[in-house]
């Protein structure tokens, strides 16, 4: 093998060359690697803040899902799991002269669909009707008087068997109710029951204004109540936190201390004692109201319903259907017009 001088010296410039070449693109890479990592690194902790921020927006309703709902378990849905039917309570106040009355078209319609969660709260032992309400009477002992004390007593023995049970929502309604179940499922789907929620209608338009004589000088009390004729719900939370002044009895010590009827006696405990609002919900109508004025488009979103009639004029839910003499109250009509797949109703 022939080694010239020249050749070395190409030889040592050609190794010079490739060792630059190989210094550069080492450089060249370093610097690459260099800048993509603090890109990606810049980019990276954004990212991991934006990550965050969207974990800090979505942790408000998976909470909510998992306070919403005992059995909310990890699933892909963020929306608060809904209520059921079965999460309700639903009372009914009654009386003996009115079981006959007011009972049957109640049993006949709207009762069927809710009749494990609905119960009646009377004051005498009818075995008739404790067949037809499948055992769904509570004879509460009560007096079978208008008055407030008998009127708060059944409110009292309401309030009691409600406590008693795991639902999340206490309804209470009168014996001259139409109840919208569905609907006032789906209502109620809207809160959650373990925050204070005292949902009804006032019928009266300002507050109740009474006097306290038992403080010196004498106090006056402001408060609204819902008007126990349109019905009104209570969430378990806030029954629970009523419990000191209405459980046990104490409903009742309390109505005879205000001297008021047992609705104006739960506001007074809930907007007065507690100091908690009532949430004004127009879908309840008690008789206080005319019922003609409910269009026929917005029937399907009501909640309740009633019924009155003084002297001739009937106040009822302006609805076609059966006829006036069969269907007086209107609630059978109006029960098909909700539900018209209901074997009495006309196909
Ligand atoms: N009620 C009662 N005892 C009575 C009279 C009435 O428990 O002696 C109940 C009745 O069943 C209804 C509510 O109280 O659920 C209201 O009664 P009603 O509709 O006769 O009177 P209103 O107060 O609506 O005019
Ligand atoms: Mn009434």
């Amino acid at each position: 093998m022939s080694c010239s001088g020249d050749q070395v010296i190409f030889e040592m410039n050609a190794r010079h060359r490739r060792f630059l070449q190989t210094l550069s693109l080492a450089a060249l890479l370093a610097y690459t690697a260099l800048f993509a990592y603090q890109t990606l690194s810049r980019g990276g902790v954004a990212d991991e803040e934006n990550v965050l921020a969207e974990k800090r927006h979505q942790r408000a309703p998976l909470e909510e899902a998992s306070v919403t709902s005992e059995s909310s378990s990890a699933t892909a849905t963020l929306r608060p799991p809904s209520t059921v039917l079965d999460d309700v309570f639903i009372s009914v106040k009654t009386t003996k002269n009115y079981h006959r009355q007011r009972l049957p078209i109640i049993l006949k319609t709207w009762f069927q669909l809710a009749k494990a969660q609905t119960w009646f709260f009377t004051d005498t032992d009818d075995p008739e009707f404790q067949h037809k309400t499948n055992g769904h009477m509570i004879n509460t002992n009560c007096s079978s008087s208008h008055n407030r004390k008998a009127l708060c007593c059944k409110m009292s023995v309401e309030f009691d068997t409600f406590i008693d049970t795991d639902k999340k929502w206490f309804c209470h309604f009168d014996d001259d109710n139409y109840v919208n179940v569905p609907r006032l499922v789906r209502f109620l789907g809207d809160y959650n029951p373990r925050e204070d929620w005292y949902l009804g209608k006032p019928s009266i338009q300002a507050p109740l204004e009474i006097i306290n004589k038992e403080k010196k000088p004498t106090q006056k009390v402001k408060f609204w109540f819902a008007t126990g004729g349109a019905g009104f719900c209570l969430s378990r939370a806030l029954a629970l936190k009523m419990m000191p002044v209405a459980s046990g009895g104490k409903f009742i010590s309390t109505g005879e201390k205000i001297r008021l009827p047992d609705d104006v006696t739960m506001g007074y405990i809930i907007e007065h004692l507690l100091k908690k609002p009532l949430t004004v919900v127009d879908q309840f109508h008690s008789h206080l109201e005319p019922m003609k004025f409910i269009r026929r488009e917005i029937l399907e979103e009501q909640i309740s319903f009633s019924y009155s009639r003084n002297k001739d004029e009937w106040n009822v839910v302006k609805i076609e259907g059966f006829d006036t003499k069969y269907d007086t109250n209107r609630f059978l009509s109006l029960h098909c017009f909700l539900f018209p797949h209901f074997n009495f109703c006309p196909r």
